[in-house]
Formats: structure tokens, sequence, C-alpha cells
């Protein structure tokens, strides 16, 4: 079966995805990883970002692998080198909505993520993996969360880091990304006619696993 998440930034999506892969065997796809992983590379060779031209050059002659982690999360590689770690940085944070704006960059990425899950035995989570990548999905779900606890989510997360951000700046940050995701004129974040809308703002991510197997397993008993 082909599993696709959809849903705001700092929702739960990645940890809940990877959660259900682990419970199910299937395999994680971390899509927003890919976007992150170009839109570094854009900024480490000082690519115009405000260029169309020069971004659709760059998503054509670049080689993104993901690879499943210890615990299933995705090692994301770029032209062979481990980035990894340099992908949650405040400035890939601040330009990847940018670049991910882009059709042509959309259309290389998504290539490759059909490619990904074409044999199923996938929970696939980003932007447009209901709408888009995999519209036929047996299950879909579209997961939100208030931005208050997504942004506390958020700072939790950069303190574990030793990263001392302001809640203030997480969440303007969060807001702006969503708008442009969700205004933009190509696949934008938006919740698909057949999805089940999950509201985790008072669920833990156990809690939003759970809830998404039962889900599952009343599909399956149908
Ligand atoms: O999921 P994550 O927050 O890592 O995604 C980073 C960014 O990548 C999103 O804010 C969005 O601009 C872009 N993205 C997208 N389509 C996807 C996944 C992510 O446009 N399927």
């Amino acid at each position: 079966m082909t599993i696709a998440i959809d849903g705001p930034a700092a929702a739960g999506k990645s940890t809940t995805a990877r959660f259900l892969a682990k419970k199910l065997g299937y395999l994680y796809i971390d899509t927003g990883a890919m976007y992150r992983a170009l839109t570094w590379k854009a900024l480490r060779d000082k690519v115009d970002i405000k260029s169309k031209k020069a971004l659709s050059e760059l998503a054509k002659n670049t080689q993104i692998q993901l690879k499943p982690g210890p615990n299933l999360e995705n090692k994301v590689y770029l032209d062979k080198q481990d980035i990894t770690s340099f992908l949650r940085s405040s400035e890939v944070n601040r330009y990847v909505s940018l670049v991910s704006s882009v059709k042509e960059v959309r259309e290389v990425l998504v290539a490759q993520q059909k490619q990904i899950g074409k044999k199923g035995g996938i929970v696939a989570e980003g932007r447009d993996m209901t709408t888009v990548v995999f519209p036929e999905a047996e299950l879909k779900i579209f997961l939100k969360a208030s931005l208050g606890e997504r942004t506390r989510r958020r700072w939790m997360e950069e303190k574990e880091k030793n990263l001392s951000y302001d809640k203030k700046e997480i969440a303007a940050g969060l807001t702006s990304r969503d708008r442009i995701d969700s205004q933009r004129k190509i696949s934008p974040l938006k919740i698909s006619q057949k999805a089940i809308v999950i509201d985790n703002t008072h669920l833990n991510i156990s809690q939003t696993t759970n809830k998404i197997l039962d889900i599952l397993k009343r599909k399956l008993v149908r």
C-alpha cells in the first residue's frame, strides 16, 4: 500500500510517518528533505535563488538520494555526499519554500519521488503527496496542529540541539513557509478530497500513529 501524508510545517509528519513505516515494515520517504537538499546546494553554490532558470538547471544537474538510516530516518545524499546534518539550518528554512515553488524544480523532484514509491510499501510525507505525487494512495492523511503547538515543538527540538531561537521568530518562520507553500500556483498545500484530517494539537506521536493505524485497520476490514 501507499500511505500519503501532507500538512503544514512542524505538524509532526516526519516522526509520525517514520513510526508508521517502522510498525508496518514500509519505506519512509521524506520529500521535504529533497527540496531542502536542493536549497542547500543552491546556497552553497551561490545560485541566484530568484532565478527560476538557474534553479531549474540546478535541479536537472543534481543527484539526490534518500537512504534509510538506523531509525528509518532519511539520510540524504547530494551528488553522493551525505549532507543530512546541514538540512535543518535556519538558512535552508528561510529559502526552501522559494526554491520549491519553482515549477521545473518540482517536475524533476516529483518524477524522482514517483519512481521511489512506484512499488508501494511506502509512507511518504510532504505537501503534495495526497494530491500530486501519489493521488492513488490507499490512505491519505492531512496532519495539522495549532501554530502555538507547532512552534512549541520546533522550539523544543532547537533547544535539544542547544540552539536558542526565539519562539516569535520560529512562529514567524513557520507562518511564512506555510503561506508560500499553500499559496503557490503549482501543487499548493491543500486538503485533498479523500484525505482524513487529523488535528494532533493535543496528541503525542504514539497517539497520532495509533490513530492512523486504527484508520488503516478499519479500512482493511471493510
Ligand atoms: O517537510 P519540510 O518542512 O522539511 O519541507 C520543507 C519545505 O519543502 C516545505 O516548506 C515546502 O516548501 C517544501 N516541500 C514541498 N513539497 C513537498 C515537501 C516539501 O514543496 N512534497
